[in-house]
Formats: C-alpha cells, structure tokens, sequence
C-alpha cells in the first residue's frame, strides 16, 4: 500500500495516468491486391498489421494473432494515402452570395465559422483517400492551425495537416482593397501578413511559427513589387531555422525566376512556369504544385484556351522530369460534390496530359510524402510506419478513376470508413485524448 501511494505521488507529479494499460488493439487487413506506388507494381494476397498507430508487418506470410480484429479486404485494392499538396480547407467561396470572389468570403465569414467549415471539409478529403493536405493559407486567423490541433490532438477525425499558418506577402496581398479600407484598419490582414522589409520577414516568419504554422507560404509576385530572390533567400533562412521550407505563389515568369533561383522548396500554380523554368526546377529539385483545374467543374469555369496551355503545361513539366505533386486549389463550392470529390476531379487534367497512371500515383503518394517531409514516418504502407492506407475496387495502375471509389479508409490505425460508408466514431473524444500540449 505505501509502495502504491508512493508511486501514486510519483505518477502524479508527472501527470501519469495509474490505469490499468489497455491491451493495445491489433488489427490484421486481408489484401487482395496491395499497390507499391514507388514499384508501379501490384502485389497479390497481403497481409498487412497493425498495431495501435502504427503497421507492424506487411507480407504474404504474416501469421495473424489470436484476438486480432481482421478485416476482409480480400476483393480490393489497398494502396497508401493520398495527397492534396495545396488547398485552404478554411475557406469556401460561392457562387452566391459572392460570386466566387473570396475577398467577400473573408468579409462575411468569421474564422469560427471558417474553422468548422474546415473541420467538415477536412472529413470530407478523408472520406475521398486523402489522408495528407497540405493547407497552404487563406484561412482567416489561423482556423488551419486550429484545424490541425484538433486533429492530432483527438477531438475529430481528418487528414494529417501540413498548415502554413497566414499567407506572407508584400503590402495588399492578393488583394486590391481600397486605400480607406487600408489605411484605417488593414482589412487585407488577417487573411495576408503583410511584410515588406528585411525586418518584416523574419517577424512575419516568426509570427506564423508561434501560432502553429508547419510550412511557410508567400505571395512572391502578386503585387509588381513583389519579392527579390535575396528577399525569398531571408525568408528560407529564417524558416530553416525552426526546420520549414518555403512554398511561393508564383504567378509570372519574372517570379519564378527569383523563386527558382533562391532555392525555394515548392512553386505553387503554373502561369509563371514555361520551359525554361521548368527545366531549371528539374535541376533544382523544386516541387512544383501546379493547381491544375480542369473544365467542366460548375460554377468555376476554365475556357478551352486556358485549358490546353495548363495541360500543356503539366505535360511540358512531366516530360522535364520536374518533381510533380497532385495539387489543387480546389477551394470552392461545387454543387452536388464534396471537397474530396471536387479535388479527385483534377485526375482529368492528368489524364489528359497523357501522364502515364503509376506516374499520377507516384505524385498522389510518394512525391506527396516527399514535399510533405512525412516521407519516412507516414505514407508508405511499410513495418514502422503510421498505419494509414485506402482501398479501392479495381487496379488503379490500369484505370487510375478507381479512385474515385473509395471504399476503405484507415488513419492512424482506425477505420475511418468501410463498405464505402464512413464510420468514424472512434475518432471523435470528449477531450484531448492524445496530449492537449500539442500545438
Ligand atoms: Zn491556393
């Protein structure tokens, strides 16, 4: 009894909980057919298990514990996550009332309601595959940062949240306010940081660092006096410091010019992006996250023109062996679809750039690890690892729409959805089961 009191007092001060450990739960999946994106290759009848959090083995032979929960997905395709390596889960712009212009979405929605919108739009990616995104700005006042703690910390299901905190940029952001809505009370701020001298860059790095920014993202040219390449070289400096890279909205040549030649880790949107820059990001080793919309989604029109020159464009990058990522912009409501179905729309601007479909999912898993730096702890489905992975019905390696079915969903060791129905309920919690100190 005095031997438990003492350690009583000791867990205490430690803020250890004396319970009796669970038994940590296993789970044994039946593959039919397992896909190795990195291969190009399918492997037939896999067992893959999990222990808690994380894969515990994989192979033909794995004998499965007694007591083991086993899951039959023995007439599917299980293939690792899927990545999103650009969108703004926080922000919903509309055909009404705001005509899809987003500087009125900021004006008539707060970040609360933006942070609920994000935590239903990050559902919404996992229940399509993506166990990955990469939340690139534009979510008012840090609703992506909230987003992601309440995700790893276990209040909600959602993807793996790689955020940038607000949006860098030279005075005005992306936006054209008016000099009465500046000048009084700087309406462009919180959804731009506005940071314009050697001074203003490292504290707006900083900024973002302390309200919970993974990954650092800056407009480089949306205003003529956009960033030098020596001004893009102190922001990397500084975000080097706490372990970031550096994503750029770029936007002309001229821009990714300065991006490209200060080293940046990835280039967001295509329009900057010719033969030339393409060809110098290949040797670089610079990510390119294109935000290649296709035609035809409703309510966001893409003309014919503007089409074939971002097809082009993908090709164009493709055929240069740029580092691809699948990224969207996909940060819009399209009537009858979901987020998650809007972005698996953008296969269509692949395909139709002829990318071969073990090249799209090397982009969707692999390369997305890889600009993600998750690379060696979660995507792969390999001993170690976070046990997060989809299956789908058919081969994906012969018809990549496959994905467009997602019947299987694991995160973190829990099914998130099976037989095509989410099913999350073990993921939402009464509190911060898994540490409220994460930030
Ligand atoms: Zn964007």
């Amino acid at each position: 009894m005095r031997r438990f009191l003492c350690l009583f007092a000791v867990s205490a001060l430690l803020g250890i909980t004396l319970r009796a450990q669970a038994p940590t739960m296993v789970t044994a999946i039946r593959a039919g057919r397992l896909l190795d994106p990195e291969a190009g290759r399918i492997l037939t009848n896999q067992i893959i298990l999990i222990e808690g959090t994380r894969i515990r083995d994989v192979g033909p032979n794995v004998a499965i514990p007694a007591g083991a929960q086993v899951i039959d997905l023995s007439r599917m395709t299980v293939l690792p996550g899927l990545v999103e390596a650009h969108n703004h889960l926080a922000l919903t712009y509309k055909p009404e009332p705001e005509s899809n212009i987003y500087y009125y979405t900021y004006v008539q929605e707060s970040t609360a309601l933006r942070a609920i919108q994000a935590a239903s739009n990050g559902m919404q990616m996992l229940n399509a595959g993506f166990t990955i995104v990469r939340d690139m700005g534009n979510n008012a006042l840090y609703a992506d940062s909230a987003l992601r703690q309440a995700i790893e910390q276990g209040w909600i299901p959602g993807p793996t949240i790689i955020n940038s905190g607000i949006i860098i940029g030279g005075m005005g952001g992306q936006f054209f306010p008016t000099p009465e809505m500046v000048k009084e009370h700087n309406i462009v701020y919180p959804e731009y940081l506005d940071a314009d001298t050697p001074d203003e860059i490292v504290k707006a790095v900083r900024q973002n660092v302390l309200f919970g920014a993974k990954v650092i993202k800056i407009c480089v040219d949306c205003k003529p006096y956009g960033y030098t390449a020596d001004d893009i070289r102190l922001f990397i400096k500084e975000a080097a410091k706490v372990g970031m890279k550096v994503e750029g909205h770029v936007q002309t040549e001229a821009g990714a010019r300065n991006a490209i030649d200060a080293g940046i880790w990835s280039i967001a949107h295509s329009t900057g992006l010719n033969d030339e820059m393409h060809k110098l990001m290949a040797q670089k080793g610079i990510w390119r996250a294109g935000t290649d919309t296709p035609m035809g989604l409703d309510g966001h029109p893409v003309s014919p023109q503007a089409y074939q020159r971002i097809v082009e464009s993908l090709k164009n990058a493709y055929d240069n062996k740029v580092p691809l990522t699948f990224s969207t912009d996909a940060d819009y409501y399209v009537a009858g679809k979901t987020r998650g179905e809007v972005v698996i729309d953008f296969l269509r601007t692949w395909k139709d750039a002829g990318i071969p479909n073990a090249d799209i999912l090397r982009a969707m898993t692999i390369n997305g690890y890889k600009v993600s730096e998750t690379e060696k702890t979660r995507g792969p489905i390999k001993a170690g690892f976070f046990a997060d992975f989809i299956a789908v019905p058919g081969n994906p390696l012969d018809d990549v729409d496959a994905l467009r079915n997602v019947q299987f969903v694991m995160k973190d060791g829990q099914v998130f959805k099976k037989d095509g129905v989410m099913t999350p309920a073990s993921f939402f919690h009464g509190g911060p089961v898994n540490g409220w100190r994460i930030r």
